[in-house]
């Protein structure tokens, strides 16, 4: 046998420990019979590595009381609240939400600051403000093992630059970087865009659990995406995936900021709504996003007229989505998901007309389960992603004697 296919046990139980750990932060309290029959290992085995965890802080096993059938009652397993959490940190125009997210997805603390002037230097100074904050507030024993920060722009996955984020006029900004050296201890930190994000929250804890082929769209101003592909996030070479409004619905479209013309998001951004339903440009907002739904729901004009218009551009877009992808499900969010539930007949009408007939059978239109916090949650599970694996071998890393 070659040297390089020699697994060495500790290697071996590095990977079990972690996979235990995963499937505590997944799926929350569970028993060591569940644990045992979905990783395929023998109950003494997991009882030793459940034990393991247990020392190192971060489980809590009890025997559950009452109602005992015939038998030994299965140990729960669950995930300590005072054990390790990660910083998940989202960055809008307006306002900065922090949270400290413990295992199993829960968040303890939650900070939400209005930041009037969002330079890359206030919002690094903001988030350090708020990890000295959340930690305070966290028990004495909860560790903080990473960073994870939602932001709305392009993102170079491998080092977190801020290649542009148009909203909050950032260009090349080393956002990773700064808040690696500003926040130390070699803390990990990660950097997603927000709408990749919320694909990856609604289909780890939303709307999306337990489906392996998912897109995600969501549209306010802006239109974005993410896609899960056999159960993982589909992120590109360099982590630009996703880019599901700028796909090209017209040649000789309106102009688009991203250089080219005819985008879904000329046509089915906020924007492109207001345009159709005659408002002028400067009474743009949410506030008249919000009237010209209310007035659509109604059956007003022209409001309801821009609605249905923005409803079959959305509807087209959704049939290329399905062609190429051949989901179980799409997430449609924010005010997209409001289209979607006045004009849902109409929009499913366009799919049909447009995806092809076996691809677009499977594909449920789903709205949202994580509300406003899908952007946050997906932070704290990006940082979660690296954190449970490096936990475990940091750990094993301090306790090797010698
Ligand atoms: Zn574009």
């Amino acid at each position: 046998m070659p040297r390089s296919t020699v697994v060495r046990p500790d290697e071996i139980r590095r990977h079990n420990l972690s996979q235990v750990l995963q499937q505590v932060h997944r799926r929350g309290a569970l028993t060591r019979a569940e644990l045992t029959a979905s990783l395929g290992l023998n109950r003494s085995t997991i009882g030793d590595l459940v034990g393991d965890l247990v020392r190192r802080g971060m489980v809590d096993e009890r025997v559950p009381g009452g109602g005992e059938k015939a038998g030994r009652p299965s140990h729960v397993v669950a995930p300590r609240s005072d054990g390790p959490y990660v910083l998940a940190v989202e960055v809008e125009v307006e306002r900065i939400v922090s949270a400290a997210v413990g295992l199993g997805g829960r968040v303890h603390v939650r900070h939400e600051t209005v930041v009037a002037e969002p330079s890359p230097a206030a919002v690094v100074a903001q988030i350090a403000r708020d990890a000295a904050r959340l930690a305070a507030q966290m028990p004495a024993s909860a560790t903080l093992v990473g960073v994870g920060v939602s932001v709305p722009g392009t993102i170079q996955r491998a080092d977190g630059l801020v290649v542009h984020a148009p909203n909050l006029r950032w260009r090349n900004v080393p956002l990773g970087a700064k808040l690696r050296s500003r926040l130390g201890d070699g803390l990990d930190v990660r950097i997603g865009n927000n709408a990749n994000l919320g694909a990856l929250a609604e289909h780890q804890r939303g709307a999306a659990r337990q489906l392996r082929d998912v897109v995600y769209i969501v549209g306010s101003v802006g239109v974005g995406g993410g896609v899960i592909v056999d159960g993982a996030e589909v992120y590109g070479a360099g982590g630009y995936a996703g880019e599901i409004g700028h796909i090209m619905l017209s040649p000789d479209g309106p102009e688009c900021h991203c250089g080219s013309n005819g985008c879904v998001e000329t046509y089915i951004g906020e924007h492109a709504l207001l345009a159709e339903a005659g408002i002028e440009a400067d009474a743009f907002g949410p506030a008249a996003v919000a009237a010209v739904l209310a007035d659509a729901e109604a059956g007003r004009q022209p409001a309801a007229g821009a609605v249905a218009t923005v409803a079959t551009g959305l509807g087209r877009t959704l049939a290329i989505l399905i062609n190429v992808f051949n989901p179980e499900a799409i997430v449609v969010g924010d005010t997209l998901a409001e289209i979607l539930r006045i004009e849902r007949e109409r929009i499913e009408r366009e799919v049909a007309r447009r995806a092809m007939a076996e691809a677009r059978g499977a594909a449920a239109l789903l709205t949202p389960a994580l509300g406003r916090d899908a952007s946050l949650i997906g932070a704290s599970e990006l940082a979660f992603q690296y954190a449970l694996t490096a936990l475990i071998a940091r750990d094993r890393a301090h306790s090797s004697p010698g």
